[in-house]
């Protein structure tokens, strides 16, 4: 008797963490599919090359693979264009879509076109070796910076920006980064956030990771930092605030130790207009505050205050970007679904198909928040089975998904295929003395295979 086969397109943790829960209760066949010849999504391709730590979870997304022989990653297989809808329909029971929030939201303020002016997501795709990435050359040739963001990857960019280069050196980048990034000539960095110091979604331990930079000052106008009665409130009430705001009293406090590096962060400040003559020169700020509350500097009303720059990355968000032929709330940016099972236009539950991680929630929250969100989704999965009088090992007649991607020649690689590029990258990082050097593009990948 041939047992229930379930699909999971995306091996990034909202896919292996459904893996994992669905493996607690399920025997049959499991493959997670993905674009990429290689597994682990944004923990690979999105993690900062410096937290080489919190990249380190992937070892318990191996681990479940090398445990469980009905778990299979199944890579280089796009999901819309080498496979479709139908087709895993056809060869599945159920379908867990984990395509995560690939795409980018944009600052919409005039200049934002000029050379130099960046998503913030391309810096970390170029960095992080993506090998879809848009930008394949991305040139270092800039002294001053403004990141634009009030979350963890705006904080990821900046220390990318400033970084020694003896710590990146010990990172994973890829040869051709690391050597752009030699050039890196950056000396200050404006980090500008919307909002205030009670309002950021940076994570403590993140914010820390600025404080250790190792020579550059950190400017933050105490001003910044006051608080009303109801944010001092809030602050006082929920943890992760009040470690943020103790952590940038402490920098604020600190006093200038007069390096050449310096970052300046401020608060309650959005770019109002992007300058310069055919690349960028200034931003416009133009202070958030109400103008009672706004210090001189701040720029307020209608005289905004400008800053000079080269380069300005905007880290304002990914956005969750509709899945081929899946439904799709354009209103909320997400996969519509109750409690993980997908819905149609109609409201009612799709029999088959589930969503997990970025692309049922946006994109938020921390990797292991995704480990919830796959147990409640998988816990939907088996409870539909069961209502239907079906459970995890009643029998199926579907068949292997590799005969039609065989039948498609399509290359599509498997774990084997994974551990070669994993053994290759980690013998080139040994030879440097460095955790891994990744390969540069898919063509590298693939040829390396042959
Ligand atoms: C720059 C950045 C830095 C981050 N740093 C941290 C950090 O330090 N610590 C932390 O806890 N969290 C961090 N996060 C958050 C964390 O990465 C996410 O919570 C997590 O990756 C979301 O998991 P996911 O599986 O939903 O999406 P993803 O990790 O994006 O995985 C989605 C997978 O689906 C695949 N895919 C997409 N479309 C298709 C398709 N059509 N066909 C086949 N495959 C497809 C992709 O290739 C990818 O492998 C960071 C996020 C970003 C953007």
């Amino acid at each position: 008797m041939q047992s229930k086969r379930v699909a999971i397109i995306g091996a990034g943790p909202g896919g292996f963490y459904a893996a994992l829960e669905l493996l607690k209760h399920f025997s049959g066949q499991i493959d997670i599919i993905d674009r990429l010849p290689t597994p682990f999504g944004l923990v690979r391709y999105g993690i900062a090359p410096d937290n080489q730590r919190m990249k380190s979870v992937s070892k318990v997304f191996s681990g479940l693979i090398d445990q469980f022989d009905n778990l299979r990653f199944i890579g280089n297989v796009d999901f819309g264009s080498d496979l479709h809808r139908d087709d895993l329909l056809r060869h599945y029971d159920a379908i867990i879509y984990a395509t995560g929030a690939a795409g980018r939201q944009y600052l919409r303020v005039p200049g934002e076109d000029l050379a130099g002016s960046f998503s913030a997501m391309d810096f970390v795709d170029w960095y992080n070796g993506h090998p879809l990435r848009r930008i394949s050359d991305f040139s270092m040739a800039f002294s001053k910076a403004a990141v634009v963001g009030g979350g963890n990857v705006a904080l990821d960019v900046v220390r990318m920006l400033i970084n020694e280069m003896d710590v990146v050196r010990s990172t994973d980048v890829p040869d051709r980064v690391l050597r752009e990034l030699e050039r890196n000539a950056v000396r200050e960095v404006y980090l500008l956030v919307r909002k205030g110091p009670a309002q950021v979604k940076f994570t403590p331990v993140e914010l820390r990771g600025l404080v250790n930079l190792k020579n550059v000052d950190i400017v933050i106008d105490p001003e910044d930092l006051k608080l009303t009665q109801d944010e001092s409130d809030y602050v006082d009430a929920d943890q992760q605030c009040r470690l943020n705001m103790n952590i940038l009293k402490t920098i604020a406090e600190r006093p200038q130790a007069g390096y050449e590096k310096k970052i300046h962060v401020k608060f309650w400040r959005s770019v109002a207009s992007i300058g310069g003559n055919g690349s960028v020169e200034w931003l416009d700020l133009r202070s958030n505050k109400a103008p009672s509350d706004a210090s001189p500097s701040a720029g307020s009303g209608n005289s905004p205050c400008r800053v000079s720059v080269d380069a300005i990355f905007s880290a304002i968000g990914n956005v969750v970007g509709a899945v081929s032929g899946v439904p799709f709330d354009e209103r909320r940016s997400i996969v519509p679904n109750i409690d993980g099972q997908i819905t149609g236009k109609d409201g009612v539950v799709l029999p088959n198909e589930f969503v997990t991680g970025w692309a049922k929630r946006g994109p938020s929250g921390t990797v292991g928040t995704n480990r919830q969100d796959s147990a409640e989704t998988v816990a939907t999965l088996l409870k539909s089975w069961a209502s239907s009088g079906d459970g995890p090992d009643a029998a199926s007649t579907k068949a292997d998904i590799t005969e039609i991607l065989r039948e498609r020649n399509i290359k599509f690689t498997t774990w084997n295929d994974w551990m070669s590029i994993d053994d290759k990258e980690l013998s080139a990082g040994r030879a440097q003395n460095r955790p891994r050097v990744k390969f540069q593009s898919l063509d590298d990948m693939m040829d390396c295979l042959d």
